[in-house]
């Protein structure tokens, strides 16, 4: 019987484990899922836990409720791939063989790589940081509260730029607006990653009073004086700094020499089958596929992965392509929001911003338990 292994038990790898449920027979293939916390995290939340609009305990569930039953659920940490063996081995010492791996493991976040970050900044892009960030929030009366992201790529690139909107509604609802300064540093040409969403967020940030930096390529922190400054040689002072931490690869992709400079998989953009390593799939926040690091990136690529997965363990020719597709919703503040769906060849078409689309987004943090990780949508 053949084997299918999958590291990672997020969005991704939950898809895919389900979807090659589905669509395998089970004399086919044994499938085996491995995660280090047997918990899955619905990330999109931490920012409305940030703002106090969620409990943390909503954004977490079970792996094992999520996975059709056919599934193997392993709990353990892998340590090391080993393509010429097709072995992945865990840190209690067990290996695991496969004919087929998906590596799935996100992207890691390294706040020591910046010197100072940890005394000096807020985020929250884990659901500690979200907590910790909230309660800050909840004691902030007045200031200059700095957004921003310590290095790309980093996940969900909308969601600095979401944050910034977000606290603007926060503090105006407190009725602090007017003592609250809030200036937005981005390392690019514009404020938003996609240029031609960039207008519309340029307008919200001009109608509310969002004051923002381009071409600001964090270099360093000085946590004494609060202060943080660019490659490009300007300084900027805060009282509070909501900084996106450094990202990297998987560590376990570095440590069995797999990855690039940044620790990420090298994956074929269509195929999504790892360079050199054909056996091996790159799946989501972990690769570098040229694709915003989002959930619905991996939701879209956990498909092409089942169906040539599928084909590959039938002999046949595996024909499914990724074709870059992204989509996603940001919230606005004050009931307001935009969607983009864009793909390798087809940018995202400016968005009208309103309440249609800050309800999408409300209606999927409700509805992604019971569509997205089944692998029904
Ligand atoms: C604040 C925030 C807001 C976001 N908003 C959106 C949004 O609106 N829309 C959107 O599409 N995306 C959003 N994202 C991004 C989205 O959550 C991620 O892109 C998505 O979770 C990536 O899926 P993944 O399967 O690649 O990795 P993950 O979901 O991160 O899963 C990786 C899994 O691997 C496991 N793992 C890691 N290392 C090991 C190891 N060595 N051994 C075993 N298991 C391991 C982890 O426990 C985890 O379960 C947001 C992210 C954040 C932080």
């Amino acid at each position: 019987m053949k084997k299918v292994v999958i590291l990672g038990g997020g969005v991704g790898g939950t898809i895919v484990a389900n979807l090659l449920a589905k669509l395998l027979r089970p004399d086919e293939a044994e499938i085996t899922l491995v995660d280090k916390t047997g918990k899955h995290v619905y990330q999109p939340g931490f920012l409305y836990v940030a703002f106090g609009h969620t409990k943390p305990r909503s954004l977490v569930r079970d792996e094992r409720r999520l996975l059709r039953k056919r599934v193997n659920l392993v709990l353990g940490e892998a340590v090391r791939i080993d393509p010429e063996a097709r072995k992945v081995h865990l840190a209690d010492g067990r290996a695991l063989e496969y004919d087929r791996l998906i590596v799935a493991l996100g992207a890691r976040l390294v706040p020591d790589e910046l010197p100072g970050y940890a005394e000096a900044a807020h985020h929250f892009y884990t659901v500690e940081a979200a907590v910790k960030l909230r309660d800050v929030l909840a004691r902030f009366q007045g200031g200059r509260v700095v957004v921003t992201v310590a290095s790309v790529p980093y996940k969900c690139p909308p969601a600095p730029s979401e944050a910034a909107c977000q606290l603007d509604y926060y503090f105006a609802k407190r009725g602090i607006r007017d003592k609250v300064d809030i200036h937005f540093l981005s390392p690019l040409s514009r404020v938003f990653p996609l240029e031609p969403v960039n207008p519309v967020v340029e307008q919200v940030f001009a109608r509310h009073n969002i004051r923002s930096t381009i071409f600001f390529n964090v270099e360093s922190l000085d946590p004494p004086n609060r202060t943080v400054t660019s490659i490009e040689g300007e300084t900027v002072s805060y009282d509070l700094l909501v900084m996106i931490p450094p990202h990297r690869g998987a560590k376990v992709v570095e440590d069995s020499g797999l990855g690039d400079r940044g620790g990420w998989l090298p994956t074929d953009k269509y195929t999504l089958r790892t360079k050199g390593h054909p056996d091996i799939f790159g799946l989501g926040d972990c690769t570098d596929v040229p694709v915003s690091k989002s959930g619905a990136a991996a939701h879209f690529q956990a498909k092409v992965i089942a169906d040539s997965i599928v084909a590959d363990l039938r002999g046949e020719s595996a024909t499914a392509r990724y074709d870059g597709h992204v989509m996603c919703y940001c919230d606005a503040g004050y009931h307001k929001g935009i969607s983009m769906s864009f793909d390798y060849e087809h940018p995202p078409v400016p968005p009208p911003l309103g309440l249609k689309d800050w309800l999408g987004k409300q209606v999927l943090n409700r509805l992604y338990w019971v569509l997205v990780p089944t692998g029904r949508v």
